[in-house]
């Protein structure tokens, strides 16, 4: 199956303010100093090049709460107050990462608005300027064309939803992103891998990028011949790109293969434009479907639909833990607002009979080739989520309807609207455009970091890293603070690698939010160790201490994990002791007993002594004791 992908990546970039304000950067996770409350009100004219789904959640008579720290948020966020020019700053990373793609800056960059309803813009617009065309990158003997290079800023921070209330953080709003668009010529989930990979080293030779989890996003655009094209927005982890892809493929070719199933069925669009909504209240009165039961009780209904020729469809996998069922199921859910359906594929189960299912068939008639799917619910909602499941049938005689989808965990995706229209930009007119002037252009080519294959190459050969752990190191997130604590102190490379990349994921894996460790808390804890302050052994408790104690230095996780390392003082005491106490062995074995000794007093001081210290100073004092004449 031929397959096109195109990647879209978003990165926070690292600036000391935001994009058009003189605010600084920091994502705060303590309750918000105050709140303000806005109902958007998007004119008519801004509504026509709005997205149907945009506009039928705003219609939803959502509310929009949002939250505000004076550290993080001034005026602008607010919508208060005009924006400020653009940051040079960020242009300025934009540029280099430009050049490094191989890419044409513009001479002058022009800020435009693109229209967003969804809240997380307090302008209604998110505003966004191009830096660069025509780039690519070579990947592997292969030239990947890079579209364009944009400046934008980042959308507001969503919290929650709590009914109608969607509370949005400003603290993210107008950082700083660049957005690389390829060319959709990538043809396999490992090339699209590759592809984004190589961007990441890129972005992150130049040192100015932000890191933690949501500082980079990618937008997937997966197309397949004879299928749909298919969005999958915010993809937050590079090794999820892989199976987002082999995944969205497997999708696409079972609908595919269920197109082409009820073709040979027969079954035509008339089959379910034509199906009425039917009312099945009645046969469920007495039911002991929780579900059913609590919606009839609370004044809902039953209703359902035929859909005719799709028996057994409906059931089919179509990506681990996603059945076809499931697709109409995200539909009803998302333009109706019910909890679920129910499907004949599946029944009878969740407490309802076979005798309740047989009584539904014969009510509409159904055979065995065709499916029924009930909703409990209100009658507006159920009714609303039928007619979207009727059309969600229409677009499987088609095969792939064009969606934008979520990405979850495991790298399957979820429904998440219908694809938007390309979203129409318009001048930001408060802005003044800025020049790239010759002084700007040749600043930023003079400061050009290494292109990713030296830097490899100097990784190895400046501070012995093989090469796969210089490979780990340059897609990790902790390249530049890396160079930053080998400056500063003299521990081993790969110690200080595998600490950067294997422990914090290790950490990442247990839930743990690392995101939370500054560059000079990392350096810091590499200066313990490099002082003899700290075992290397505790390193991973420290940091994980330090993750869930925000605000805390290095000597407070000492502290409060009792790890501080004794001092020579405190050993030579303990070690004295310890020689009295076995001084039998001593007498009798000399320096042979030194295995013992340091065995015993290691199960007692192990994570607070360095073991070459102690066992030095066993030795010294065994010599001193009885001399060393008899070993
Ligand atoms: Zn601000």
């Amino acid at each position: 199956m031929k397959v096109k992908v195109g990647l879209e990546l978003h990165q926070q970039l690292a600036t000391t303010y935001k994009l058009f304000c003189g605010c600084q950067i920091s994502l705060s996770s303590a309750e918000p100093e105050y709140k303000f409350i806005r109902r958007l009100r998007p004119t008519q004219s801004e509504l026509g090049e709005v997205d149907p789904a945009a506009l039928f959640e705003f219609k939803k008579g959502r509310y929009i709460v949002y939250e505000v720290d004076d550290s993080s948020s001034c005026l602008v966020e607010m919508d208060e107050e005009p924006p400020h020019p653009i940051n040079g700053e960020a242009v300025e990373v934009a540029l280099t990462v430009a050049l490094l793609l191989n890419a044409s800056p513009v001479d002058e960059v022009h800020v435009m608005r693109k229209i967003v309803i969804d809240g997380s813009n307090t302008a209604g617009f998110q505003r966004t300027a191009l830096i660069a065309t025509g780039g690519y990158i070579d990947v592997e003997n292969k030239r990947i064309p890079i579209q364009s290079i944009c400046v934008e800023e980042d959308a507001a921070r969503l919290i929650k939803q709590e009914g109608e209330a969607i509370y949005y953080r400003l603290d993210r709003l107008g950082i700083p992103l660049i957005e690389i668009a390829t060319a959709p010529i990538i043809e396999s989930p490992r090339e699209a891998l590759t592809v984004a990979s190589s961007i990441g080293r890129i972005l992150r030779t130049t040192g100015r990028v932000r890191r933690g989890l949501g500082s980079i996003r990618q937008d997937v655009n997966i197309s397949t011949e004879g299928g749909g094209l298919i969005e999958v927005k915010g993809v937050q982890r590079l090794d999820l790109i892989e199976k987002v892809v082999e995944y969205e493929i497997m999708r696409q070719k079972n609908l595919l293969a269920i197109r082409d199933e009820l073709d040979a069925r027969g079954c035509k669009p008339t089959d379910i434009i034509n199906e009425p909504i039917i009312d099945f209240t009645e046969i469920f009165r007495n039911t002991s479907s929780h579900i059913i039961r609590n919606a009839v009780k609370s004044g809902g209904k039953v209703l359902g639909v035929v859909l005719k020729k799709f028996g057994g469809l409906l059931a089919r996998e179509l990506e681990p833990g996603l059945r076809f069922g499931g697709e109409f199921a995200t539909r009803a859910s998302f333009w109706g607002g019910v909890g679920g359906i129910f499907h004949t594929d599946e029944l009878p189960g969740y407490g309802i009979t076979a005798e309740e299912v047989a009584k539904v068939k014969s009510l509409t008639g159904a055979s065995e080739l065709d499916a029924i799917i009930l909703v409990a619910d209100e009658y507006s909602k159920a009714e609303a989520a039928l007619k979207a499941i009727l059309e969600r049938a229409l677009e499987a005689l088609k095969g792939v309807p064009d969606e934008t989808r979520g990405p979850n965990p495991d790298g399957t995706t979820r429904y998440m609207r219908p694809r938007p229209g390309a979203a129409r930009m318009y001048p930001e007119t408060d802005i003044p455009p800025l020049r790239i002037t010759e002084d700007i252009f040749l600043k930023v080519k003079h400061n050009l970091p290494e292109h990713p294959s030296i830097m490899l190459k100097n990784l190895v050969d400046v501070y012995g890293l093989n090469r796969k752990l210089a490979e780990q190191l340059m897609d990790s997130e902790y390249l530049n603070v890396f160079k930053l604590i080998m400056s500063e102190v003299k521990v081993p490379a790969k110690f200080v690698v595998a600490t950067l990349t294997e422990t914090l994921k290790n950490l990442e894996r247990e839930g743990v939010d690392v995101s939370i460790l500054t560059d000079s808390t990392l350096i810091d804890v590499f200066k313990y160790v490099d002082k003899g302050f700290m075992v290397k052994e505790n390193v991973p408790e420290v940091l994980k201490w330090l993750c869930l104690n925000v605000n805390m230095s290095v000597k407070d996780a000492l502290e409060a994990l009792n790890i501080q390392l004794l001092t020579r003082e405190e050993l030579e005491k303990i070690v004295d002791d310890a020689l009295v106490v076995k001084s039998d062995l001593v007498n009798r074995m000399g320096l042979k007993a030194l295995d013992s000794i340091m065995g015993f007093l290691m199960g007692k001081l192990r994570g607070r002594v360095d073991p070459q210290l102690l066992m030095e100073i066993i030795r010294r004092r065994i010599v001193e004791k009885v001399g060393g004449g008899r070993s």
